[in-house]
């Protein structure tokens, strides 16, 4: 298999640390909001390849983190007069919803940089004892970069030219750093933030030391795979680097993979630009594995542009292939028990090639988008060569095939009874007539047959909103 390494900035063959296991770590969302699709990209690619390394026979300990401890999450708590724990577990919740809703399978462990302090304390005590470290006057932990001396390897950055890029910009409450590249580890507390004793003040972490703590915890000091989006390259990347190379004298990850940016309107989709869609909104108009097909269309170090016509088309695709299954399924129901024909021997071997182009696509750097192509192949083939008369070998061997490699991409092939919206709208409204004459029993039946069809409702301030599960 070949992955391309950001590192390296090649092709590397991928050899495991350990023959058979693949120790991965993907930095996760800051969690003050619900998570938009541009959140989306990296979980759904990185589930993927995780996927495809258990599809190959890998075992994966796949960590991913929450950072529930940030600026914006500290205003978004001031905003609505409640504590940042509140907004952080509350999106933590809502983050783990729309995983679900688009089959992206939990991690291995999900750690919360909160829980995860002590560890911090530990690592920043040893870089300064190293001299990777100092404190400043006020408290402030910095990361002594000039100590690092392969610091911009990753993000292929020369330390003179950052330093003085970084000599233009003047961070207020930076003042005491050493040297202008230099970055935060730990800093003071400021009026009503959550804050943590340690040995240099009562404050809190900066953001790039919990991935370096969280991912020596639950996966060692080295590491196969290291992951995220592209904009985490420099400096989030680059710094767990220095932190844990330096920490640990080892290389930290072999592997460094960057999915590129979901786009609208070719500018990076974000919360700061205003221009997302969350997941939720999506869920609203779509079943969520469409976002998740219309994400694999592209291959993932591509910038794939988000509109209502692609998504259309990941809609009818999908459904190309899940109509298929669900043709397939029905030959079974009343196929005689029998070996394949020749014809059905001829078409087993298409099969196997068709599977082998799969492999390679995904061998080949995870390309989903040739991998889909195989699929569709596939369909072709069984929708051309499976009908009533075919042998109950070759319906289950074909619809087997595509439901695993499906599966691998996160696709479930079962065909779900879609309702209208205009069904769910009324539905909702014989609900809401129901709690008006108090009678709550058919409110709570009618809400239980809505779930039981993977639609679920959230009675909020603003009225009923639902969603499809
Ligand atoms: P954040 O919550 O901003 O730290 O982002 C969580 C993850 O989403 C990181 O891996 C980001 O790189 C990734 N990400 C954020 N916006 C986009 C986008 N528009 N396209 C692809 N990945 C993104
Ligand atoms: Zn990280």
């Amino acid at each position: 298999m070949k992955i391309f390494n950001t590192l390296t900035r090649r092709k590397d063959e991928f050899v495991p640390l350990e023959p058979g296991k693949v120790k991965m770590y993907v930095c996760g969302p800051t969690v003050y909001n619900y998570i938009h699709i541009g959140n989306a990209r990296p979980m759904i690619v990185f589930d993927t390849v995780r996927r495809y390394f258990e599809y190959k026979g890998y075992e994966v300990n796949y960590v991913s983190n929450f950072t529930d401890v940030d600026d914006k999450i500290i205003k978004k708590a001031i905003e609505e007069g409640v504590d940042a724990d509140t907004i952080s577990k509350r999106y933590i919740a809502e983050c783990k919803k729309d995983m679900e809703g688009m089959n992206v399978k939990p991690a291995t462990t999900h750690p919360l940089a909160t829980e995860e302090i002590c560890g911090m304390l530990e690592m920043i005590q040893s870089l300064i004892d190293k001299g990777y470290a100092y404190k400043a006057e006020d408290g402030t932990v910095y990361f002594r970069v000039k100590a690092f001396k392969e610091y911009g390897k990753l993000s292929h950055k020369n330390l003179d030219d950052l330093q003085s890029g970084f000599r233009e910009i003047k961070v207020t409450g930076e003042e005491g750093k050493e040297d202008s590249a230099d970055f935060v580890l730990w800093k003071p507390k400021k009026d009503g933030e959550p804050f943590w004793e340690s040995p240099w003040c009562n404050g809190r972490p900066g953001w790039h030391i919990e991935c370096s703590v969280m991912s020596r915890k639950y996966l060692g000091e080295q590491i196969d795979i290291h992951a995220g989006g592209e904009d985490l390259i420099f400096p989030h990347h680059e710094n767990e680097i220095a932190q844990s190379e330096a920490a640990n004298g080892k290389t930290f990850a072999n592997y460094w993979m960057h999915n590129a940016f979901l786009n609208i309107d070719n500018k990076k989709m974000s919360k700061s630009l205003g221009n997302f869609f969350t997941v939720r909104e999506i869920s609203e108009k779509y079943d969520l594995q469409v976002l998740r097909f219309f994400m694999l269309s592209a291959h993932y170090r591509s910038p794939l542009n988000f509109s209502a016509e692609l998504m259309e088309a990941s809609k009818n695709g999908l459904e190309r292939i899940l109509n298929c299954v669900s043709r397939l399924n029905d030959f079974l129901k009343t196929a005689a028990d029998g070996g394949m024909t020749e014809a059905e021997t001829a078409a087993k071997a298409e099969l196997d090639s068709l599977v082998a182009k799969y492999e390679a696509a995904m061998d080949d750097d995870f390309n989903t988008a040739d991998a889909i192509s195989a699929i569709f192949e596939m369909v072709k083939l069984a929708n051309s060569t499976a009908s009533e008369g075919s042998s109950q070998a070759w319906l289950k061997t074909v619809k087997d095939t595509i439901e695993k490699l499906c599966d691998v991409m996160g696709i479930i092939t079962e065909k779900k009874e879609e309702m209208l919206d205009s069904e769910i709208e009324e539905m909702i409204a014989a609900r809401q007539q129901a709690r008006k004459e108090k009678n709550f029993a058919l409110a709570d039946e009618i809400r239980g047959k809505l779930l039981e069809k993977g639609i679920v409702l959230e009675d909020t301030r603003e009225g009923v909103k639902w969603r499809r599960a």
